[in-house]
C-alpha cells in the first residue's frame, strides 16, 4: 500500500482527515488522537480501516496523528495531551478518542462517541483471546468528553517508555469520581497489529507509586511542548512536536 493509492481509494474525506455526515447535525464532534512514531505500516492500516468504519457510523470526526520527535523515549501520555490541545485549536470537538495506532475495531456496534463517563473501548483484543486483560485495565482506546478530560487533568506526562500511563489515567478517573465505563467484550473487540513487545520501564513503576502527588500539577495543567510542524495531509492532520 502506498499513500497515493490509499488517498485514491479512501473516499469522502476532507483535508486533514475530516468527515462531516450530510443531512444531520451531530451531537458528538469527535477528535481521534493517535500517538505515533515510526509505525508507518500500522498507520496505513489504521486510516484504511478507520475512515470507512467511522463513516459507516455517520460520525463527525477528524483524525490527528501526533508524532514524537526522535532521540527521546516515547511518551504516550504527553502525545495524547498535545492531541487534545491541538485538535481543540483547529475545531470545537467535544469528544476525544485516544487511540493506539495498532488497534482496529471489529464490531460496527462499537460506536465512536462519548458518554456520561470515560469509556474504555478496547476491552476485548484478539491477541488476548478477546478477554479483559486485567480488572482495571484502561489501555488502547479511550473516549473522554472535553469536560471529563479536563476534570482528570488529562494524562500524566512523566511516563517515558512503556507502561503505567494508562493505569495512572484510570486512577485519575477514580480520584475525580468518574467511574470508568468499559464496553462489553462482545462489542469492544479489536484486532491488534503486531509489533515487537516493549518491556516495562522500571522507572515508570516507581513513578506510579507517587502518582497522587501529581494529579493536579502534571497533565493538561502544565502542558509544555513545541509544535515543530503541522500538516493538513489528505487522510489525517499530522503534528510533530518537540519538548
Ligand atoms: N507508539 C508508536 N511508536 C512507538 C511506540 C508506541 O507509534 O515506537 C504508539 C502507537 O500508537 C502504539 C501506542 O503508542 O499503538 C502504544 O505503544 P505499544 O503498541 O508499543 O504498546 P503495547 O501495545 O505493547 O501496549
Ligand atoms: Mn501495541
Amino acid at each position: 500500500m502506498t499513500w497515493t493509492n490509499l488517498e485514491k481509494t479512501i473516499k469522502n474525506v476532507a483535508p486533514g482527515g475530516r468527515y462531516m455526515p450530510g443531512g444531520c447535525t451531530s451531537q458528538w464532534k469527535v477528535a481521534i488522537i493517535v500517538p505515533y512514531r515510526d509505525r508507518e505500516n500500522h498507520l496505513k492500516m489504521f486510516v484504511k480501516n478507520m475512515h470507512p468504519f467511522l463513516q459507516q457510523q455517520q460520525i463527525y470526526y477528524g483524525i490527528f496523528v501526533i508524532e514524537m520527535p526522535p532521540g527521546l523515549a516515547f511518551n504516550r501520555g504527553l502525545l495524547m495531551n498535545v492531541g487534545f490541545k491541538e485538535s481543540s485549536r483547529i475545531h470545537n470537538y467535544n469528544c476525544f478518542i485516544f487511540h493506539d495506532v495498532d488497534l482496529l475495531p471489529e464490531h460496527i456496534g462499537n460506536i465512536y462517541k462519548c458518554g456520561d463517563f470515560p469509556k474504555h473501548m478496547a476491552s476485548a483484543i484478539d491477541t488476548r483471546n478477546y478477554k479483559v486483560y486485567y480488572k482495571h485495565s484502561f489501555g488502547g482506546v479511550n473516549a473522554f468528553t472535553r469536560e471529563q478530560f479536563i476534570r482528570v487533568n488529562g494524562f500524566s506526562t512523566v511516563y517515558f517508555g512503556w507502561g503505567r500511563e494508562d493505569d495512572d489515567l484510570y486512577q485519575r478517573c477514580l480520584h475525580a469520581n468518574l467511574t470508568m465505563q468499559r464496553l462489553p467484550v462482545r462489542i469492544g473487540r479489536y484486532k491488534n497489529l503486531t509489533h515487537p513487545r516493549a518491556t516495562l520501564a522500571e522507572r515508570n513503576s516507581e513513578l506510579y507509586k507517587t502518582r497522587e502527588d501529581r494529579y493536579v500539577s502534571d497533565g493538561i495543567s502544565n502542558l509544555t511542548y513545541k509544535r515543530i510542524k503541522l500538516e493538513i495531509r489528505p487522510l489525517y492532520t499530522w503534528i510533530l512536536i518537540g519538548i
